[in-house]
């Protein structure tokens, strides 16, 4: 059992070196399947060994081997985020059908903390396909039926359009994208609590951030990992969640 665990996150964590690369070449537009990595700065070959998560960063020390120019944090973190995103969503739901559709939501959401983080967007060429994609997994996978995942997707796809529609540009098109495919994976009612999580965590972190300086008021700070935290938490304990709230209301 050990062993497979510690399988399951060596592959998650490569897969998260694989998702860095997708998500700065979706940015920039570039083919996906462009043979090998270049240094950005001076664009020698990286060699495979170089290429390793984490132990490559740590071994080079965070620079480029050829020209010293330092490595973005953003890499290591990509990959210790979807390492330890996919391994925690593995180790609480197992291998039941349900993974799969966790699975999946998974990995939109690390793609979108990647481009939100790095330029503040959230691609269609991720949400859409990964909508899609969810929808017809949930004609065969769920222990609702097709439909209230379904309503999910509309519930997700609708609170955001009227919190982009009230905040006047505080939240993007890419960020209602990304709810509709998050319905269809949660259903109605953990949506709603992923978004009350993300947007409560949101405005701690946001007020934290502005009290120590650390941005201005006016800036825009990228709500993906919020989301990210939100739909993870609400997936994976959203039953507990939701019982403890209820319990709190109807009890003396
Ligand atoms: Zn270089």
């Amino acid at each position: 059992m050990l062993l497979l665990d510690i399988y399951v996150f060596f592959i998650a964590l490569f897969l998260g070196s694989f998702f860095n690369v997708v998500a700065i070449r979706l940015l920039k537009k570039e083919s996906i399947v462009y043979p090998h990595s270049n240094c950005p700065n001076c664009n020698h070959k990286i060699s495979a060994l170089d290429l390793i998560p984490i132990f490559s960063f740590l071994l080079l020390k965070g620079q480029c081997r050829y020209c010293h120019t330092k490595i973005s944090p953003l890499y290591p973190f990509g990959e210790l985020l979807t390492a330890s995103s996919l391994f925690i969503v593995y180790k609480f739901i197992g291998f039941e059908l349900e993974l799969i559709p966790a699975v999946m939501i998974t990995i939109v959401l690390i793609l979108s903390v990647l481009t939100d983080i790095r330029e503040q967007l959230i691609l269609d060429v991720i949400t859409i396909p990964a909508l899609v994609i969810l929808l017809i997994t949930r004609l065969f996978i769920g222990t609702e039926s097709f439909w209230f995942y379904g309503i999910g997707g509309g519930v997700g796809f609708v609170l955001l359009l009227l919190i982009a529609l009230v905040s006047r540009g505080g939240m993007g098109g890419g960020d209602i994208k990304l709810y509709a495919a998050i319905g269809v994976a949660l259903g109605p009612w953990m949506t709603v609590i992923s978004l009350m999580l993300a947007s409560f965590l949101g405005a701690i972190v946001g007020s934290l951030l502005i009290i120590t300086g650390g941005v201005k008021r006016k800036q825009p700070i990228a709500f993906g990992p919020f989301i990210f935290v939100g739909t993870i938490v609400a997936y994976l304990f959203g039953d507990g969640i939701w019982d403890w709230y209820i319990n709190m209301w109807y009890t003396e």
